[in-house]
């Protein structure tokens, strides 16, 4: 079977990470479904050798993943509403967004960002694919279509009179499987003058701090900034500015106009072009090494495990995201290893992980467990969650993290 690369089509022969077969990471297993199997498809990323495009190739239809049953709602993260808050003042100053501009979110969610400028009085709608999250952001009063975002969807909001001064999305430009026809759509629904801001993890600090978690089947792209600014100009994109945010491990904010747009280019995007560049992004090489790095991490996590089970000390996890089913599969952690794990989302209590069936509980469980180890999964969230349960030092419990090597934290 032949794979091409999902933006210049060019044939993909090489290899970035090989993480075997994984269930879909957001398909949390109900107690009615216990008694049933899952599907595990392949979680294999490669490197474009062309455009440098790291992707999984095509396995499932997007409308498959992000159905009614997807799990993940941004407002119970407190961080990232304090993220969100924060981006809504910063834009409405720098780009002067006012009641007679429009904002336009892609993904939207469950409205944890648009509320900000809805409450500032600046017309925002919102564009979500999942009906569930887009029922609780209508519900608090912001307008939000239930679709995907590709160029007929452009279409229709520009025909609605809803074309964008600030178009954005959050994390979704890495998990849209026809990039060019979202990429696309950008480029018809913004106005002349309008600008793009897309965050997205970096490639470049997935790479560095070894995040192979971060690798699953709803995640289509790893991003650079290289491979972005390709794809932005192939659709007559041009990026005028960057910042580097500590969000999800390590993002990239880029802003982007019409090629030939009124902004002026600021001087850090140059510095992150010459940082990847310095780390040879434009070259196979660094992509071939990471492979090793990551058979190095599942080999020192099982030890650290297997090490803690023959102390007799008690290991539960913390946290059920979506980079913890692709770690505890890839390294074939189950209950044999982590009691259980715990998560402050009502959606995912009383449920168990996929394909490794770890039971997820209320985070009430540590009190009353009392685990002697609690192995934070989403470890780019273990400042809040060691201050939130610092409680566990009382019966001498304490924290590890997994990624980017597996250690002590608190
Ligand atoms: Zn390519």
């Amino acid at each position: 079977m032949s794979r091409h690369c999902r933006f210049c089509h060019t044939p993909l022969t090489h290899t970035f990470a090989d993480l075997g077969l994984s269930p879909l990471s957001n398909s949390y297993v109900k107690a009615e479904r216990l008694n049933q199997g899952e599907m595990f498809y392949p979680l294999h990323a490669w490197v474009c050798p062309s455009c440098k495009l790291v992707q999984l190739e095509e396995f499932e239809r997007a409308e498959n993943i992000f159905n009614d049953e997807y799990a993940y709602f941004s407002s119970y993260s407190s961080s990232w509403l304090a993220h969100a808050r924060q981006y809504s003042e910063v834009m409405t100053a720098r780009f002067g967004l006012n009641a007679a501009s429009q904002v336009v979110e892609i993904a939207s969610n469950d409205g944890y960002l648009l509320q900000n400028f809805v409450a500032a009085g600046i017309p925002a709608l919102g564009v979500e694919p999942t009906g569930n999250t887009a029922e609780v952001a209508i519900g608090k009063g912001i307008p939000t279509w239930v679709k995907f975002f590709g160029v007929a969807t452009a279409h229709e909001l520009v025909a609605a009179g809803h074309a964008a001064d600030l178009l954005l999305g959050n994390n979704v430009l890495a998990h849209v499987p026809d990039i060019n026809d979202f990429v696309g759509g950008l480029k018809v629904a913004l106005k002349p003058g309008g600008v793009i801001t897309m965050e997205f993890p970096h490639l470049l600090n997935l790479i560095r701090h070894n995040q192979f978690d971060t690798i699953y089947h709803e995640h289509f792209s790893y991003l650079s900034l290289l491979a972005v600014e390709r794809i932005f100009a192939h659709h007559g994109l041009a990026l005028f500015d960057v910042q580097e945010l500590p969000t999800h491990g390590g993002s990239l904010r880029i802003f982007a106009q019409h090629a030939n747009g009124p902004h002026a280019t600021q001087p850090g995007l140059q510095a992150v072009r010459d940082k990847e560049a310095a780390d040879g992004l434009d070259e196979l090489d660094i992509y071939a090494r990471f492979a090793a790095q990551v058979d190095e991490t599942k080999r020192a996590l099982l030890r650290f495990l297997i090490d803690a089970k023959e102390q007799g000390l008690r290991v539960a996890g913390y946290g059920a995201p979506a980079k913890g089913n692709t770690l505890l599969n890839y390294c074939g952690v189950r209950t044999d290893l982590i009691d259980f794990t715990v998560d402050a989302s009502p959606h995912k209590q009383g449920t168990w992980l996929p394909g490794t069936r770890i039971p997820v509980y209320a985070p009430e469980k540590l009190r009353e467990a009392k685990p002697d180890i609690v192995l934070i999964l989403p470890w780019n969230l273990k400042d809040e969650i060691v201050a939130a349960h610092s409680y566990i030092s009382e019966w001498g419990g304490r924290f590890a993290v997994p990624i980017p090597r597996v250690e002590f934290v608190a």
